[in-house]
């Protein structure tokens, strides 16, 4: 057994806020390098609707594609009940749900508030337990918000808890903007960690000023176990302003198999596959171990 697990974000997360149009061929393609790599749960695509995010509007040509990789958890981001009744469509081991910890982004993000996105939460546990997909709870702009500012723990720690109670299958803390710093991600993470208790929690990291792997350093010495990260670094929230990309899964990776915290992943082929998510992007991918170990 590994000593942490990470989850790769670049399907989704790494190529949802890329201008140029990504073919459902290329997707797949990547999940496949990840595989290769030794990554099992994979985020692969978002059911948002096509109008806001067109570069997900295969989301399910990518789920149903994919659906052959036998080893494959796959993890679909559904933004409303809609998405997840057309996700459930397909085989995949979970579903992200995304809220934010401040009121401003949510209306922004979604369009409602915490409470109504809550409920509708609610409402999504009861009936993926039934058709037996698993949940998480991810609540964006934990460590800041770009309109509200300074996020207090007090906000995030209440929306923990009341997703813990409403039977959620893991908890997502996400940095959207890349804004946390160690000290916070370490206070923060601890008393997340034990008012969830038994449910797993996710660390979900930007790398936007540099402080993407202290930031998972801090998360590790506070307890977490796994972290979210997109291979070289691809990414950005396409409703958070300045938002850049996610932190480089091989940056994370270097980190831990430095430290000899095991990965479970082959880190010679997940250079690969974050060469190839670099070749897929319009942008300029922020991972830097890429550039530098071979
Ligand atoms: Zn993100």
């Amino acid at each position: 057994m590994a000593d942490v697990k990470i989850i790769d974000v670049s399907p989704r997360d790494g190529l949802q806020n890329d201008s140029k149009l990504i073919s459902t061929e290329e997707k797949v393609n990547l999940v496949k390098h990840l595989m290769e790599a030794g990554l099992s749960s994979v985020e692969v695509t978002s059911f948002v609707h096509p109008a806001k995010v067109p570069q997900m509007a295969d989301a399910s040509a990518v789920l149903e594609a994919v659906s052959e990789f036998n080893d494959l958890k796959a993890i679909a981001l559904v933004p409303n009940l809609i998405g997840y009744e057309r996700a459930k469509e397909h085989v995949l081991s979970e579903v992200n749900w995304v809220s934010s910890a401040t009121e401003t982004f949510n209306q922004k993000n979604i369009g409602l508030t915490i409470d109504e996105n809550f409920s509708q939460f609610v409402r999504l546990v009861e009936q993926a337990k039934q058709d037996g997909i698993k949940t998480c709870f991810s609540i964006a702009v934990s460590f800041g918000c770009p309109y509200e500012g300074e996020v207090s723990e007090e906000q995030v720690l209440s929306l923990v808890k009341r997703v813990k109670e409403a039977g959620a299958d893991r908890i997502g803390i996400a940095d959207t903007i890349g804004i946390a710093v160690p000290q916070q991600v370490e206070s923060l993470m601890k008393k997340v960690l034990e008012v969830a208790g038994e449910t797993p929690v996710t660390i979900h990291l930007h790398d936007t000023r540099g402080l993407g792997s202290a930031n998972a350093y801090a998360a590790y010495q506070a307890g977490v176990r796994i972290f979210e990260t997109s291979v070289s670094g691809i990414g950005g929230c396409p409703f958070a302003p300045g938002a850049a990309g996610n932190l480089a899964t091989e940056d994370l990776v270097y980190l831990f198999h430095r430290m000899n915290i095991d990965t479970g992943l082959d880190f010679g082929k997940l250079l690969d596959a974050a060469d190839y998510a670099a070749s897929l992007s319009s942008k300029n991918p922020l991972g830097r171990i890429r550039h530098v170990e071979r």
